[in-house]
């Protein structure tokens, strides 16, 4: 077996309560090397042709990588994949924090989900035993209840633990999976992926770290983040200022997507900023297994939203589609919706977006009131926001059951010109970088198996001659001669890609 894999996959057969091991040869690991090709080789083998996404016949995997567990900076991730019932399409999401690594100490490379549970079950794995338990007490909790509750009943609160939410038990197809309360496989809608499954938990605990081949080069590349972090200024600013860092770059470059991605610019921009939120709600930062960055936000509020910071801070994606994507101002409400989308189990992407989207047809008059339940959706309303997540979240009423399929799904049942509002490739909703100045990214965008997603390519910022954290070296290895502008999309950033 090669180092830093246990040679170990665990299928659940959840129809059959059936907990298989599989153990694939040296071969496997070294032709699909981790993370997503694990999981489309165990989808590509069970997935029917033309299967629902929300029934029993689709497959969901989380697998690992060869490094995860390794104590390197910023490497604690783990891949998702399913058929989305977003997009009909494969679903891909990456999630970090500390179950990536505690997964991988309990024994397994990964996880493949078969079938559909008669009762709500969770998934217990302790030191390499596996075992399905009862979760008819935990159906209907949020994040945060239902990690305090297996950790209650295990009785051990080191145990990891990632869940849908009531969001993907009610099959919002946006529907995310989160582990440590604030960590989200967030997009194509894994969670309502789960939460077709009957499946609303997985618990990890262990201390089989599977070895490594050169343990004194693992200590010297552990250590280079605390050294890369004293000199590395987009490290520095990360840190400090998380990925809402973002904000005010790309409200500056007249690409920070607002009022339905209708304009560049918010005029509100800096009240939604990471300088303004690091001033204001931000109470501390968090971290992923082994990581020296601790780039992820902890904020509080006291005011009407009462934010708690177990749930934690929002990104810069989530300040953009609950903020200027919304033309919301207000900083505590977007710090708000992105607890509730932690702890109902939403995407805050495609979520924001979706309600950014109801409420432009709002204001054209596509969307009356007899669609929304009486709200009145205006841009600029966080109240009124808020009040459509909750919705969204719950499927309640005209307004929720229309918004928890998605705006695709949503304006191809409205029709009335609201299809002309739509910001989505293959159903899934665009993230907060505009293809009008990241000009690659379109291209993206538009050619990317599971949608919109902006964490498939490079950024186009990178390619520009003052990126500051990029060398002429690494652009040559992109087959790029020289630096190239942001907007730019000649023929020789397009072959990079
Ligand atoms: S703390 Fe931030 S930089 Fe470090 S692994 Fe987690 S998300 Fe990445």
């Amino acid at each position: 077996m090669p180092y830093g894999y246990h040679g170990k996959i665990l299928i659940a057969d959840l129809t059959a309560r059936q907990l298989v091991i599989d153990e694939p040869d040296a071969a496997f690991y070294r032709t699909y090397m981790g993370g997503a090709n694990f999981g489309m080789h165990y989808i590509l083998k069970h997935l029917p042709r033309g299967a629902d996404p929300l029934g029993p016949e689709n497959v969901l995997t989380i697998m690992l990588s060869v490094i995860t567990g390794v104590p390197f900076s910023g490497q604690s991730r783990m891949t998702a994949n399913a058929k989305s019932p977003l997009t009909g399409a494969i679903g891909d999401s990456q999630a970090g924090g500390f179950f990536p690594a505690e997964l991988k100490n309990s024994g397994f490379d990964g996880l493949v989900f078969l079938g559909k549970a008669e009762r709500p079950v969770y998934l217990w794995i302790k030191d390499g035993a596996p075992e399905l338990r009862d979760a008819s007490e935990l159906w209907g909790l949020g994040a945060w209840d239902t990690e305090t509750r297996i950790r209650e009943e295990l009785g051990d609160d080191k145990i990891e633990v990632t869940c849908c939410g009531q969001a993907g038990e009610n099959l919002a197809r946006m529907a995310a999976i989160i582990n440590m309360r604030n960590r989200a496989f967030g997009r194509t809608g894994l969670g309502a992926v789960m939460g077709s499954k009957n499946l609303k938990a997985i618990a990890v605990r262990g201390s089989q770290r599977p070895a490594v081949a050169d343990a004194k080069m693992v200590k010297s590349v552990a250590s280079l983040g605390a050294t890369e972090l004293k000199t590395n200024r987009g490290m520095e600013e990360l840190r400090d200022l998380g990925t809402a860092a973002t904000v005010m770059a790309q409200e500056f470059a007249g690409g920070l997507p607002t009022r339905n991605y209708t304009s560049g610019t918010f005029e509100d921009a800096e009240a939604i900023s990471g300088e303004r939120l690091a001033e204001t709600i931000l109470v501390d930062r968090n971290t992923c297994y082994a990581c020296v960055v601790r780039c992820k936000r902890e904020v509080e509020t006291d005011d009407k939203y009462q934010v708690k910071r177990e749930l934690g801070g929002p990104e810069y994606e989530t300040l953009a589609t609950f903020g200027s994507y919304c033309a919301v101002k207000d900083l505590n409400a977007v710090a708000k919706a992105n607890a509730l989308c932690n702890d109902y189990g939403l995407d805050t992407i495609s979520a924001g977006a979706t309600i950014a989207w109801a409420m432009e047809c709002f204001e054209d008059g596509i969307l009356p009131l007899d669609d929304t339940d009486g709200l009145t959706l205006r841009f600029g309303d966080a109240d009124a926001m808020l009040q459509a997540l909750e919705a969204l979240a719950f499927r309640r009423g005209n307004l929720g059951a229309l918004l928890a399929e998605g705006s695709a799904r949503a304006a191809a049942k409205i029709g009335r010109g609201s299809e002309d509002r739509l910001i989505t490739v293959k159903g899934s909703e665009a993230p907060a970088h505009m293809p009008q100045v990241k000009r690659s990214m379109g291209l993206i965008y538009a050619v990317n198996p599971f949608g919109a997603d902006h964490q498939s390519s490079e950024h186009d910022t990178s390619y520009e001659e003052n990126s500051g954290d990029r060398s002429l070296g690494w652009l040559a290895e992109l087959g790029l001669t020289k630096p190239v502008p942001a907007t730019d999309l000649g023929a020789e950033k397009s072959s990079s890609h």
